[in-house]
């Protein structure tokens, strides 16, 4: 099983090496041709519309952190949003003859289904950074395990190394920098750990 594992980190399903005919070039382990782009995009996990690019290897931490703080305003806003319904609604109606309460009805509006989405977006991430897994190999991996099913085989995602350690391959070694828009632990994304290194590495340390 390990062997499996080693091979379908750096080869297609049928044993060749990954090789992009848009780009006319072999493709690292983990990379992806983007048909927006126009390129192959190390690591890559999917190409985003509201910032126009890909997220992969060298922006997915700092695209987390986006989504993580977006997500942290909008809660912000909401609390300041039901406070100020709370306390100021009678008197603001008084003094300014009701319009607050129209900027409010269309804060909330925004505001509501704005969280929601990112709220989502950012469970999504977690989940995937738990498991050190990218969007791409989310779906590839659900299709991996029918057919590993099927032919009575076991599969496991080859890069799932501990939920510390894909945290910290993700977000970095050092802990009060995962919240902190740094990436000097990213490395080349040419290649990656897997559990088959670590597996190789403990059978050799014995
Ligand atoms: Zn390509
Ligand atoms: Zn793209």
């Amino acid at each position: 099983m390990l062997k499996m594992t080693k091979t379908l980190c750096t080869r297609s399903s049928g044993g060749d090496l990954r090789y992009c005919q848009k780009c006319s070039h072999y493709k690292p382990p983990r990379a992806h041709h983007c048909r927006v782009c126009k390129r192959c995009v190390l690591r890559m996990d999917h190409h985003c519309i509201w910032i126009s690019n890909c997220v992969g290897h060298a922006n997915y931490k700092v695209f987390f952190i986006f989504v993580l703080y977006a997500v942290v305003a909008c809660i912000y806003s909401m609390v300041l949003l039901v406070g100020s319904l709370t306390n100021d609604s009678l008197e603001d109606e008084l003094q300014t003859g009701g319009s607050f309460r129209t900027a409010y009805v269309i804060s909330g509006l925004l505001l509501v289904p704005l969280s929601v989405a990112l709220s989502v977006l950012l469970g999504w991430h977690i989940y995937l950074i738990f498991h050190n897994k990218t969007t791409i190999e989310y779906h590839e991996g659900v299709r991996a395990l029918w057919l590993a099913e099927k032919g009575g085989t076991v599969y496991k995602h080859p890069y799932d190394l501990g939920i510390f350690e894909n945290l910290t391959s993700v977000l970095g070694p050092n802990i009060f920098s995962w919240v902190c828009p740094s990436s000097r632990h990213i490395g080349s994304g040419l290649n990656f750990r897997t559990a088959y290194h670590n597996a190789v590495g403990a059978s050799m340390s014995k």
